[in-house]
């Protein structure tokens, strides 16, 4: 269960939950329709199972597909979503539900949270990094050109279904990915969470479901914890530790481009991997810890350094797309800075001399 101020909803994990997602919808609706949004990948993989379930439970229901990729969270795929709803007579109580990765996620909750001032959601991702992190908590958005989430609404689904059996169909180079957001939530604040990772990864990225599903249920259960007291990020120790990592991740991303070349999970294990090399620079967290975070993103072959990117990469550059990042505030940066595994805390304090000598350390030019 996810309990926040005025909501609560239940986040379901487990094999084969997607062929009875009719069945677990129907106690939530007020009409016997919905609205599925679903990449083309997904949907090809997975619609039909949906579909048959929801015919089973007499729920009918309109499909509208969109394009696999980054590049879909964006102003001119969220038009074309909330031109189709509304084209296709969406109402007030009609459930958009989300099949798919944190990609149409993040886009379909935005649309349901804006078409008609708001309809119901449900989140079923498809993803390891969705399961574990973007489906709960209710961010919803799209990028723009100038970054990434940078225009959304924080908009809570009505349930969430994670069937982990949906990953065996993910290219491992996501899985892994997404395993990085689960070694992220282990390295804010749950070191025991880190050193369960360090033992059962490889039996995590070789789809064992005893020990996926339970990664699942405890990265869930993490972000649970933290949003149940922050849930629209006011509080310096509250949500806003989410985004270690993601400062810089996110200008990794923004540099190299939303076309494959990074994934958004591994641009998050390198971030995380800068932020511990930048705090042990500033002497403020023990070398063995920086190294033993690294060793555990080498060990599943994420990027830990710089230099582990094909492409040269200017600090000067990367600097600069920091500036537009969300975490700045009276225009000082605001980072989540470590004291060790598990010992996170905010500060504004990071200045740009600092960086620019953890990035050409590190190998950018
Ligand atoms: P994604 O949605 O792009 O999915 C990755 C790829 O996997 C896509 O090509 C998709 O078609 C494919 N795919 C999805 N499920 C599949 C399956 N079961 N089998 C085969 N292929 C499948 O990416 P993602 O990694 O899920 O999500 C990344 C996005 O999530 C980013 O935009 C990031 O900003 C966002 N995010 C949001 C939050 C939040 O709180 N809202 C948190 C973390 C990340
Ligand atoms: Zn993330």
């Amino acid at each position: 269960p996810i309990q926040l101020s005025n909501t609560k909803y239940n986040v379901l994990i487990g094999s084969q939950l997607l062929q009875q997602a009719g069945a677990l919808i129907t106690p939530i609706l007020s009409q016997k329709k919905v609205f599925i949004i679903a990449d083309e990948n997904v949907a090809a993989l997975h619609l039909q199972t949906l579909t048959n379930s929801l015919n089973i439970a007499q729920i009918d229901f309109e499909t509208i597909l969109i394009p696999p990729g980054e590049n879909t969270k964006s102003f001119k795929y969220f038009e074309q979503v909330i031109n189709q709803l509304l084209e296709k007579n969406v109402e007030r109580k009609t459930p958009i539900i989300a099949l798919g990765g944190g990609v149409t996620g993040d886009l379909s909750g935005f649309a349901a949270a804006t078409v008609l001032r708001g309809v119901p959601f449900i989140q079923i991702p498809t993803t390891l990094l969705s399961q574990v992190d973007s489906s709960v908590g209710g961010k919803t958005g799209i990028n723009t050109h100038t970054g990434k989430n940078l225009v959304g609404a924080f908009y809570q689904p009505q349930i969430v279904i994670a069937d982990t059996h949906t990953l065996n169909t993910l290219p491992q180079r996501e899985l892994v990915a997404g395993y990085a957001e689960i070694v992220k939530a282990g390295l804010i604040d749950d070191s025991e969470l880190f050193e369960w990772c360090e033992q059962y990864s490889q039996k995590i990225l070789s789809k064992d479901h005893q020990y996926l599903d339970e990664a699942v249920e405890r990265a869930c259960a993490f972000k649970a914890r933290i949003i149940k007291n922050d849930e629209f990020e006011q509080n310096s120790k509250g949500r806003n530790l989410l985004n270690l990592g993601h400062s810089l991740g996110h200008t990794l991303e923004a540099e190299l481009g939303y076309d494959g070349r990074i994934l958004h999970g591994e641009a998050v294990a390198l971030g995380c991997c800068l932020i511990f090399k930048l705090c042990t620079q500033l002497g403020i967290c023990p070398k063995e810890d920086t190294d033993r975070v690294l060793r555990h993103f080498q060990s599943v072959a994420l990027p830990t350094s710089i230099k582990d990117i094909d492409t040269p990469l200017k600090a000067s550059n990367l600097l600069q797309h920091l500036q537009h990042d969300k975490k700045v505030k009276d225009g000082k940066l605001l980072f989540i800075l470590v004291n060790g595994i598990g010992k996170t805390f905010t500060s504004q304090d990071v200045n740009e001399k600092d960086l620019l000598e953890l990035l050409i350390n590190d190998g950018c030019v």
